[in-house]
């Protein structure tokens, strides 16, 4: 399985920022020890006409040349600097690579490392978030898809966020879309104390546990079932919704988010959908447990990957004519 990271562009913030920066890096070293099968890449930055298939020019300008009036620059909760530049569009290539290696595969899984942008508007940033991965990455791939395929309908899209806030910018991009369906499960007391309507929005009342939240899951996918028929999942796998969290309000257990990835992952294979995912948030009172969450979410994609490959080799062989390379007629 490939994944895509950029966690060397480490921006300066300030002493006591609550961003865990160094996250990143330790996600990357602990997946090469513990999940070696993990295949990582470093992320390519995001063009301007990738940006621009989302954001607005003159919002991809001042990000770029640091002009962001300051009330916006504090809305994205970042200082300015080149490596916040530079770290936002690799963050959003990162998703775009992993985005066209499953539909280029024609299936599986890959993933970014950080990603899962999904409080950044098409001209606004918001909540650490400067431009929104998922949503330039559905909007490429309808691209490169119409493109490929000489097809009148888009690539129809499921985004499935199950951070534990809601998918704000996300949902308003994608608002009156018929070709994106916005799903979000989401604290209901919790940032963003503004939300915007989802195709789908779940909210959860405050120390919600394991066995509400899964049940909560399920129905909500039901409901996507009924009302859109997806051809590419992104799934934002949020590890705030755990119980160590200092952000989230949610009393997930680790048990709790490996049933909800597996039940994501199960219903996109089930379905034989690509499914791209991103971290999104994580903000543990102990880092580790953060870590942890998120390498369970990779564990988990590993054995759904796995099942694509069977299935892959399954149809190679299938496709290979019983010992015809034994007879060659001579030319
Ligand atoms: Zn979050």
């Amino acid at each position: 399985m490939h994944a895509f990271y950029a966690d060397h562009f480490v921006l300066p913030l300030p002493s006591g920022h609550r961003f865990p920066m160094a996250k990143y890096a330790q996600l990357r070293e602990r997946l090469a020890r513990e999940c070696p099968e993990v295949e990582m890449h470093e992320a390519l930055p995001a063009s301007d006409g990738e940006l621009t298939l989302v954001h607005t020019p003159a919002y991809i300008d001042a990000v770029a040349s640091g002009t962001l009036s300051p009330a916006l620059q504090r809305e994205i909760g970042f200082p300015w600097s080149t490596a916040m530049a530079e770290r936002a569009r690799r963050s959003v290539g990162a998703t775009l690579q992993a985005a066209r290696r499953v539909m280029g595969q024609g299936g599986g899984l890959a993933a970014n490392l950080a990603g899962g942008t999904h409080h950044a508007y098409a001209d606004k940033g918001g909540g650490f978030c400067v431009f929104n991965d998922f949503a330039v990455a559905a909007r490429l791939m309808q691209a490169e898809h119409a493109r490929r395929h000489d097809r009148r309908e888009p690539l129809r899209v499921a985004i499935v966020d199950l951070d534990v806030h809601q998918g704000n910018g996300t949902a308003r991009i994608f608002a009156g879309d018929a070709s994106v369906f916005t799903l979000s499960l989401h604290g209901a007391k919790n940032f963003p104390f503004r939300k915007e309507p989802s195709d789908l929005d779940v909210e959860l009342p405050d120390g919600c546990a394991d066995d509400d939240y899964l049940h909560a899951l399920e129905l909500a996918l039901d409901e996507l079932d009924r009302r859109f028929e997806p051809e590419l999942v992104l799934y934002l796998a949020g590890a705030d919704p755990h119980e160590g969290d200092r952000l989230g309000r949610l009393k997930l257990s680790f048990d709790g988010l490996e049933a909800r990835d597996r039940r994501v992952m199960d219903w996109a294979w089930s379905r034989r959908l690509p499914l791209v995912f991103a971290m999104g948030g994580g903000y543990g009172h102990d880092m580790e447990s953060t870590l942890q969450v998120q390498v369970n979410t990779y564990r988990t994609a590993l054995a759904f990957e796995r099942r694509w490959q069977g299935q892959a080799l399954a149809a190679e062989a299938a496709a290979t004519p019983q010992g015809t390379h034994w007879h060659n007629p001579a030319p």
